[in-house]
């Protein structure tokens, strides 16, 4: 693959050192050097300004470098940068966790904090499994997924996540489970037919789900009527449901969450990317009463066993509550409502066009699936050829097969929003 990007001494001295995820090191282009984000832009080396279309791996929420986080977390370093958190605590931990519960379904009543995406996907697995251990039911060990679903690279999330082609070196390794058709529409009827067989087993313990989205899937979306009834079912036989809204949270569906669009809630919730504006990596796993209940004993070994060295950073934290106060704010809403409101005009605009075989929207998230359909493969000649033709603009996408999908920070501006629309129309050349 091209790169529009000469070689630059970073990028020289990246290539001799630094082993990039995702990346032949073999055959990939150097990468490119970036020095400086402000807004929805990214700086690189040589003075070439990125318009970043997909929140840098769909994290930043408020714009690049903003100086409301930047000022809160200077200050949290300058006061406290870290201490353990077993047998002890700090203001911001506390802060955020009461923050986050008074905006979260009202049945979350606990937040056990961790570092990224997939380990809070971990602890909820464990929340499960450990809930059913400490309750007499071991015999409870089956997690039911989506197919083609994406809840991160440790080893229980993969197990998780569709068997694609990435995680197939580990195949042999990763413990079974049920996948579910995704209840698109016009598909609901045989994904309540599976879900209902499977909860026929004595053993199945949690349904883990994308709520609305699957955004590795090819940003595949689903309605909440049907997820609801999928969740109403799973109760009704004890099953637990857990809702990664590591990429749904915070916003990007429109509402702060996409289980607010629930009438059935999950049991244990999922969070991380824009949790902390998109500064510093931080996830947490939130639960319901009974779930937390199940690990309360005078027996020490019915704790849960987990947590990691940077559990509940204090400067995470402060940045999380600083972009929370972003994300709060009028601004914010405003600025979603009009992200939302542009691209329902362009899928309007694009949706049936030649080349384009399907365009899906929900909230600040737009997805345009090209023909001809390679499916999702990151290694379609498609694909590569898109991400250059955003490149060669100055924007930054990371298309997803033979689709292409904006997922910007919520500060991206009608001008900005207008190129990546310009890009978006010049894929169906292609
Ligand atoms: N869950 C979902 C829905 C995701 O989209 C991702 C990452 O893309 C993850 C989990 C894993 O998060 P992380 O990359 O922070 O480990």
């Amino acid at each position: 693959m091209k790169s529009t990007v000469t070689s630059s001494s970073l990028a020289e001295r990246d290539h001799a050192v630094v082993w990039h995820p995702y990346t032949q090191m073999q055959t990939a282009p150097l990468p490119i050097p970036i020095v400086r984000g402000e807004g929805s832009w990214l700086y690189a080396e040589d003075g070439t300004a990125y318009l970043d279309g997909i929140s840098s791996w769909w994290v930043n929420l408020h714009g690049h470098a903003h100086p409301h986080i930047a000022a809160r977390v200077s200050e949290q370093l300058r006061t406290l940068e870290h201490v353990l958190f077993a047998g002890f605590t700090h203001p911001a931990a506390v802060e955020l966790a009461e923050q986050l519960l008074a905006i979260l379904p009202a049945n979350q009543v606990r937040v056990f904090y961790s570092d990224n995406g997939s380990t809070a996907v971990e602890v909820a697995l464990k929340m499960v499994l450990q809930y059913f251990h400490n309750q007499g039911q071991p015999e409870r060990r089956t997690f039911l997924c989506f197919q083609n679903s994406y809840h991160g690279d440790t080893f229980g999330a993969m197990a998780v996540s569709s068997r694609g082609a990435f995680t197939q070196p580990f195949w042999p390794l990763l413990f079974d489970v049920e996948f579910l058709d995704v209840p698109t529409p016009g598909h609901e009827a045989q994904a309540l037919a599976q879900l209902d067989a499977l909860l026929q087993r004595p053993d199945v313990a949690g349904f883990i789900f994308e709520p609305l989205v699957l955004g590795t899937a090819g940003m595949v979306m689903y309605e909440p009527d049907i997820l609801s009834e999928m969740l109403r079912r799973c109760h009704q036989h004890g099953v637990l449901a857990i809702a990664d809204e590591v990429m749904t949270g915070f916003g990007r569906t429109g509402p702060l969450f996409a289980s607010e669009l629930l009438t059935e809630q999950p049991d244990i919730m999922c969070f991380s990317k824009g949790l902390t504006g998109g500064t510093l990596a931080m996830g947490l796993t939130t639960c319901a009463a009974p779930i937390y209940a199940a690990f309360l004993s005078q027996d020490k070994m019915r704790a849960l066993f987990h947590g990691h060295s940077y559990t509940a950073n204090p400067v995470a934290c402060a940045a999380a509550l600083a972009s929370l106060e972003l994300t709060r704010a009028e601004l914010c809403t405003q600025q979603r409502q009009r992200l939302e409101a542009a691209h329902a005009g362009f899928r309007q605009e694009i949706d049936g066009q030649p080349g384009v075989r399907a365009v899906r929207h929900r909230g600040t998230i737009l997805a345009v699936e090209y023909d001809p359909g390679e499916g999702t493969s990151y290694f379609s000649r498609l694909r590569d050829a898109f991400y250059q033709l955003a490149l060669d603009h100055h924007v930054v996408l990371r298309p997803l097969g033979n689709v292409v999908y904006l997922l910007p920070p919520y500060c991206t501006t009608d001008e900005e929003l207008n190129l990546l629309y310009t890009v978006l129309r010049r894929m169906r050349e292609l």
